[in-house]
C-alpha cells in the first residue's frame, strides 16, 4: 500500500489546477448524498425491531464527540447540510466499510473508524505479522507473531471498543453481489469492476467511495475517489513511478549517489570476489555480509567523492526497505477516516481530491485537484489508440503495454476477434496456452490477421478490467 509520487509532477498538476470542476464536483457529491438518503429510507422500511440492535454497548453520551460534529450546523458544514441524529445511526448500524489492508496505516485507521462510530468494518490482509512490524503497528504484540495481521487486528479492536464489529474478510471469497449492494465505502483498494455502465453511462448509484493512502518514511498522500467521476488511480498513474532500479552504465561508470555505489558492490563486486566463498548470496540479515559490502561501498564512494554511505544505507538498498514511520502513518490514517467520516455522513465537503504530505524537513501539505484521464483505461469505456506499423511484430505490441508509463502492465493476456471467433493471441498466466501463442509473438500483426482499426481485449493483474485497445496501422 505505499505509494511513490512525484512531487515535481504534483507540483506542475497543481500550477494548472482550474476552478471550473468545482461545480461539477459537488455535483457528483449531491449524487453520493441522495444514494445514501435512497438507503437510509431503504433501511427504515425494511427496519426488522430484534431488541434496538447497536444501543446494547451505548451508554450516556458514547457519541457526544461525533454528534457534535452532525446535529448542529457550522461553518464548515457542507451547504446542503441539515443537522439531524440520522447520520450517527447511519454510521453506526449500517455504513459498511471495507478495508485492505492491516499494517502500519491500517491498524491507525481501523481504530480511528471504530472511535469515530463505524461499526460495520471488514478488514482484509493476505499478510502475517512480523517481529519488525512491533514498533508502529499498535494493534499487535509479541505473542502474535506468525498470526494473520487481519485476524488479530479484528479481535483486538472488537474486544476494545463495546459494540464494533471488525469481520475478517478474504477479499477473493467475497459475493460480489453481497458486497456491492451493501458496501459504503472502500478504503486503499480500487474496485473499479463494480461500476455498472448502462449504454456506457455511468450510473451513479454504483458508485463505492474509495479512499485511498500511502506513507513512505517521513511523506504520505491521502486521495478520495469516486470512481467513474473522479480522477481514479490509473488517470494519475504518471504520478507513481515505477519501483526505482538504476541503470547498469550508472552504477557501473558513473556513480552520483550513495545507492548507486552500494548497488555497485551488490550486483558486480559480491559475485566477483565471493568474499564469503563459492555460491554464497548475500544475506541483508546477516551483519558480516552488510559489513562487507559496506566497507566496499565507502572505498567506492570515495573514488567518486560521494559523501553520506552509511551502514545504515547500506542495509536499506541491499534489503530494498522502505523505511516506515509510525507518525506519518498516524497522519494519512486521521486524513482517511475523517475523509471516510465526511462522505458517509455527507456533513462537510470531502477532499478535492488529493493531500499530499511531508514532513521530511519542516512540515509541508497542500492539496489539488487530480484530473481524470479522458481515455483511462479503468475508469473510462472508450478503447485506446495502439499505432503501430502493419510489419511490427506482437512481441513489441507486448513490450508497449509493460513499458508505457500510463499501463505499467505485468503480464498482458491479449484476445480479439477474428472471423466472428475469439482469438487468444498472446497469454502467459497459463503454461500450456503461453507455449501455443508463443510463436505468435515474433509474427507480424498483418501476419496475424490483425487488420487496421482492429479492436484488442488486453487483460492484466493490474486492472480489474479489461482494456480495450484499437489498432491503428501508420505506414
Ligand atoms: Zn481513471
Amino acid at each position: 500500500m505505499v505509494h511513490k509520487y512525484d512531487t515535481d509532477c504534483a507540483l506542475l498538476l497543481k500550477k494548472k489546477k482550474k476552478k471550473k470542476k468545482k461545480k461539477n464536483f459537488f455535483f457528483l457529491l449531491s449524487l453520493f448524498r441522495e444514494k445514501k438518503r435512497r438507503r437510509i429510507e431503504e433501511l427504515n422500511e425494511n427496519m426488522v425491531v430484534d431488541g434496538g440492535n447497536g444501543d446494547r454497548s451505548d451508554w450516556q453520551g458514547r457519541w457526544d464527540h461525533v454528534k457534535k460534529f452532525l446535529e448542529r450546523a457550522g461553518p464548515f458544514t457542507h451547504p446542503d447540510f441539515e443537522p439531524s441524529t440520522e447520520s450517527l445511526q447511519f454510521l453506526l448500524d449500517t455504513c459498511k466499510i471495507l478495508v485492505i489492508g492491516a499494517g502500519g496505516l491500517g491498524c491507525e485507521l481501523l481504530k480511528d473508524l471504530a472511535l469515530s462510530g463505524f461499526r460495520h468494518i471488514h478488514v482484509v490482509d493476505m499478510d502475517t505479522i512480523d517481529i519488525s512490524n512491533l514498533n508502529r503497528q499498535f494493534l499487535f504484540r509479541p505473542k502474535d507473531v506468525g498470526r494473520p495481521k487481519a485476524e488479530v487486528a479484528a479481535d483486538f479492536v472488537n474486544d476494545r471498543v463495546l459494540g464494533c464489529n471488525v469481520h475478517l474478510n478474504k477479499v477473493f471469497l467475497f459475493c460480489e453481489k453481497c458486497l456491492y449492494s451493501s458496501l459504503c465505502i472502500l478504503i486503499c483498494l480500487t474496485q473499479l469492476s463494480l461500476l455498472i455502465y448502462e449504454d456506457g453511462v455511468l450510473d451513479p448509484s454504483s458508485i463505492i467511495p474509495l479512499i485511498d493512502g500511502g506513507t513512505e518514511g517521513f511523506k504520505g498522500n491521502a486521495r478520495v475517489i469516486l470512481p467513474g467521476m473522479t480522477a481514479c488511480i490509473d488517470c494519475t498513474l504518471e504520478l507513481y513511478p515505477p519501483q526505482i532500479n538504476f541503470p547498469m552504465c550508472t552504477i557501473a561508470s558513473m556513480p552520483r549517489l550513495p545507492e548507486h555505489c552500494v548497488e555497485y558492490v551488490r550486483m558486480l563486486l559480491w559475485p566477483k570476489e565471493k568474499p564469503f566463498g563459492d555460491g554464497v548470496a548475500l544475506d541483508g540479515d546477516d551483519p558480516k555480509h552488510i559489513q562487507w559490502v559496506y566497507q566496499k561501498s565507502l572505498d567506492r564512494a570515495a573514488e567518486f567523492s560521494i559523501t553520506e554511505v552509511t551502514y545504515r544505507l547500506t542495509q536499506g538498498v541491499v534489503k530494498r526497505i522502505i523505511p516506515a514511520v509510525a507518525s506519518t502513518n498516524a497522519v494519512i490514517a486521521a486524513a482517511c477516516a475523517t475523509e471516510v467520516f465526511k462522505i458517509a455522513t455527507s456533513a462537510y465537503v470531502p477532499l478535492n481530491n488529493y493531500l499530499v504530505f511531508n514532513d521530511v524537513d519542516g512540515l509541508y501539505t497542500y492539496t489539488f485537484e487530480a484530473e481524470r484521464k479522458e481515455n483511462c483505461s479503468a475508469c473510462s469505456q472508450v478503447p485506446q489508440d495502439l499505432q503501430f506499423l502493419p510489419s511490427a511484430k506482437l512481441q513489441e505490441v507486448l513490450d508497449y503495454l509493460t513499458e508505457n508509463a500510463s499501463l505499467q502492465m505485468k503480464s498482458p493476456a491479449i484476445t480479439t476477434t477474428l472471423d466472428g471467433k475469439n482469438k487468444t493471441l498472446y497469454l502467459q498466466t497459463v503454461a500450456s496456452i503461453e507455449e501455443r501463442t508463443r510463436p505468435n509473438l515474433s509474427k507480424t500483426l498483418k501476419e496475424l490477421g490483425l487488420v487496421d482499426g482492429q479492436e484488442l481485449a488486453v487483460a492484466d493483474v493490474t486492472t480489474p478490467q479489461t482494456v480495450l485497445f484499437k489498432l491503428n496501422f501508420i505506414s
